[in-house]
């Protein structure tokens, strides 16, 4: 395996035997960010029994689309950050990406994919007027459209921790819609869905 990188700028890290914790010089103590992986089932199963936080799965996949990847954040401590890919056919592109992140605050992943150089979006835009929803586990899931010009980035907040979902090219951001249902694959019985799935290529946005 390839050493992590920082979760927030890809660059290389000190490790925790050097330097006490994983460090970047540029963003000090962050989370280690491993190599992004195919979709393979046993890669979806290992990240959902190491992770803190919900993997993410479109079920019903709409049609068409497929998982094309997974990245973790997490040494030997379970995941404070997920990412999984997918990519389908766009509306006006021949191809789309979809990266769906789940993190606790404070770790960067969905803000690294989106193109922040924060952390997290700001709790200012929790009072301005939503832009898309999905459903999340179950519940209405509102998001809000983050300023960023060349991919589609949506935020919102499920469960206490942030769902990111970010889209390119940037006019398939209607890949965000009220009939996307996402379901956390860790929960058991969702788990016979990672055999199910539709699998593609290694999505190249989620191995940057
Ligand atoms: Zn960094």
């Amino acid at each position: 395996m390839p050493d992590p990188v920082c979760v927030r700028c890809r660059g290389s890290l000190r490790t925790p035997e050097t330097a006490g914790a994983w460090t970047c010089d540029a963003h000090g103590v962050v989370e280690p960010l491993n190599a992004a992986l195919p979709a393979e089932a046993y890669h979806l199963a290992d990240s959902a029994s190491s992770s803190a936080v919900p993997v993410w799965m479109p079920w019903p996949m709409p049609p068409g689309w497929a998982v094309s990847g997974v990245r973790r954040t997490g040494g030997t401590g379970p995941s404070r950050a997920v990412a999984v890919a997918f990519m389908g056919p766009g509306v006006t592109a021949r191809q789309a990406e979809l990266v769906i992140v789940a993190e606790e605050p404070g770790v960067g992943l969905g803000a690294s994919y989106a193109g922040l150089e924060s952390t997290d979006p700001g709790f200012e835009v929790a009072s301005l007027p939503f832009d898309a929803k999905l459903t999340a586990a179950g519940h209405p899931t509102p998001l809000w459209s983050l300023p960023v010009s060349d991919r589609a980035a949506y935020v919102g907040e499920a469960g206490g921790l942030w769902l990111w979902a970010i889209a390119w090219p940037v006019d398939e951001w209607m890949v965000v819609h009220d009939d996307l249902r996402l379901v956390d694959v860790r929960a058991p019985e969702h788990r016979a869905l990672l055999a199910e799935l539709p699998v593609a290529l290694l999505s190249p946005h989620l191995a940057e």
